[in-house]
C-alpha cells in the first residue's frame, strides 16, 4: 500500500508554510529586505538518478536537498520517502525546519530532502541501492559541518546507516557526524529513535500541567500516525498513565474505549507486515476520519500534512491538539480551532524533540564521547520546557495563538543573527 494522503494533493505545504510566516512576522518590526530573505530557501537541489531494481529494470527516480536558511548554522533537516514528495514540500518542511531550529536554540539552520517512492514497495536491496546513489547525488550539498540529513517519512536508522557509510567510502574514512537518528551501533544517540515522540508527550504534559489537569488517568488521547513519531508518542503517554483511546496509520484507526494497551499494540506491529496496524486484534476498527473526530481530550496528528483542514476542524473534539507531524494543521483550520478555544501546540515546538537529540548526536559523534540515556532525555526536557516558556511569553505579549508566537520567537532569532552577520559581501 502507497504511504500517500489525497487530501495533500489539494493543499500546497508551502503556500501554507509561507502563510503561517506572514502572520507571524507581521509582529516584527524588520526591514522589508530581511523578510524576503527569510520567506525563500537559499538553495535547492533537483536529480533524477537512475536505481537498477531486484528485476534489472533500471528505474529513475526523482529526489531533491532543499537548504532554507544557514544563518544559524551548518543546516540540519530529515530526509522523506514518499509518492508526496514534490518540490514545494521539501521547501515547506526545509522552513518548518529553520523555525524549529531557531526556536529551540540549536544552532543549525533549515533544510530537507526527499525522493519521490513508495518505500513499501521496494525490497530492502532496492532500498539500500536508492539510498546510496542518492546520497552520491546530494553529496555537494550535506557534510558534517554544511548540512546533516535525519530520517523523516519513510526512512529509518538504517537508512542513515547507509547515507553515513556512503558519504565515508567517498572521503576514505569513517564520519558519523554526517547524519543524525542513526542506529547506536554505528554511533547513533542513546534515546533519538524515541526522542521526537517523548517530545510531543513532554509538550502534552507540560500544556495540560499549566492548564490544571494533573492526573494523567483522566485525560485520553487519540493519535494520527504509528510510525517513527506516533509510535512513541503513544508509548511515552501510556507509560506516564495517560489513556491513549485510539492510534492509526496508513491502514486505519483502531480504538479501545478502556483505553489501549500501548505495549501490546507495538508487539503487534513489530511483526506485522510493513509494521502497520492492519489487523491489530485488541481494538474496535475506525477510518483515519474518525479518529481525527474523536470524543478526548487531546488530539496528537503524528502522520503528515494537511490533516486537519477547514473540511474537518469543526469535527474535532479535543480541547488540545499536539502536532508530532510537519504542518499537519492548514491556516483555515487554526482559524476556526482558535474560535472554538482548542489550543494548539504547533509542529514546531511539539515535535522538536527530535532534531533537539538529533543535535546531542551530533555532538557526541563530533566529541567522540558518549551520554547515557538520562543524560539524552534530562537534557531535552530540559532544552523543550524552555522552549515552551519562551513560546508562552510571546503568546502573552502578543496575544497570539501559540503557532504565531512560536514562529514569531524562531524568526526573531533568526533575523537577528542575519543582521549581526550582516548581508556579504
Ligand atoms: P514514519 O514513516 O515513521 O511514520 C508515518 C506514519 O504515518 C506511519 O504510521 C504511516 O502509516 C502513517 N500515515 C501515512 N499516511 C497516512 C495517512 N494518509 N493517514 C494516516 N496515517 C498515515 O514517519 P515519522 O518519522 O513518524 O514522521 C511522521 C511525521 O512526523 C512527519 O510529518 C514528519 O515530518 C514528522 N517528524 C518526524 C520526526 C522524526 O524524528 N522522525 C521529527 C519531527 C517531525
Amino acid at each position: 500500500m502507497a504511504v500517500h494522503d489525497k487530501a495533500a494533493e489539494h493543499i500546497n505545504p508551502y503556500e501554507v508554510a509561507k502563510r503561517q510566516y506572514d502572520r507571524a512576522v507581521a509582529y516584527l518590526d524588520l526591514p522589508q529586505g530581511i523578510v524576503d530573505f527569510l520567506r525563500v530557501p537559499k538553495r535547492e537541489l533537483s536529480t533524477n538518478f537512475p536505481v537498477r531494481m531486484d528485476n534489472g529494470d533500471i528505474r529513475v527516480f526523482t529526489g531533491y536537498r532543499v537548504h532554507h536558511n544557514t544563518v544559524l548554522g551548518p543546516s540540519k533537516g530529515g530526509i522523506r520517502y514518499a509518492l508526496s514528495v514534490d518540490i514545494d514540500e521539501v521547501r515547506a518542511l526545509a522552513m518548518w525546519m529553520t523555525w524549529k531550529c531557531a526556536l529551540v536554540g540549536l544552532p543549525y539552520g533549515g533544510a530537507k530532502g526527499g525522493v519521490v517512492c513508495d518505500p513499501y514497495s521496494m525490497t530492502q536491496g532496492e532500498l539500500e541501492r536508492l539510498t546510496r546513489r542518492y546520497a552520491a547525488e546530494i553529496s555537494i550539498l550535506i557534510s558534517p559541518h554544511g548540512d546533516i540529513p535525519a530520517p523523516d517519512m519513510g526512512t529509518n536508522p538504517q537508512t542513515m546507516a547507509w547515507i553515513m557509510d556512503t558519504y565515508s567510502m567517498t572521503v576514505g574514512y569513517s564520519v558519523p557526524a554526517i547524519v543524525t537518528g542513526k542506529p547506536i551501533n554505528v554511533g547513533g544517540s542513546q534515546g533519538r529513535t524515541e526522542a521526537t515522540g517523548r517530545g510531543v508527550v513532554i509538550c502534552m504534559h507540560e500544556a495540560l500541567r499549566r492548564a490544571g489537569h494533573n492526573n494523567p488517568a483522566e485525560i485520553s488521547v487519540a493519535i494520527q500516525g504509528f510510525g517513527n513519531v506516533g509510535t512513541y508518542a503513544a508509548k511515552h503517554a501510556f507509560d506516564l498513565g495517560y489513556k491513549v483511546l485510539a492510534v492509526s496509520d496508513v491502514t486505519g484507526g483502531y480504538y479501545n474505549a478502556n483505553g489501549l494497551d500501548v505495549d501490546d499494540v507495538m508487539a503487534y506491529t513489530a511483526t506485522s507486515e510493513n509494521h502497520w496496524l492492519r489487523g491489530y486484534p485488541n481494538a474496535d476498527e475506525i477510518s483515519n476520519e474518525e479518529l481525527l473526530a474523536l470524543e478526548c481530550d487531546v488530539l496528537a496528528p503524528c502522520a503528515l500534512e494537511n490533516q486537519i483542514t477547514e473540511k474537518n476542524a469543526n469535527d474535532v473534539k479535543a480541547f488540545l491538539i499536539v502536532e508530532g507531524a510537519n504542518g499537519p494543521t492548514t491556516p483555515e483550520a487554526d482559524d476556526i480551532l482558535f474560535s472554538k478555544g482548542v489550543d494548539i501546540i504547533p509542529d514546531v515546538l511539539a515535535n522538536a524533540g527530535g532534531v533537539t537529540v538529533s543535535y546531542f548526536e551530533w555532538v557526541q559523534g563530533l566529541q567522540s564521547f558518549f551520554w547515557d540515556v538520562e543524560e539524552v532525555n534530562r537534557q531535552l526536557g530540559r532544552v523543550l520546557i524552555k522552549a515552551y516558556d519562551e513560546v508562552a511569553r510571546n503568546k502573552d505579549e502578543h496575544n497570539v495563538d501559540m503557532r504565531t508566537a512560536a514562529q514569531i520567537t524562531a524568526i526573531k532569532r533568526v533575523s537577528d543573527a542575519t543582521v549581526t552577520r550582516g548581508i556579504y559581501p
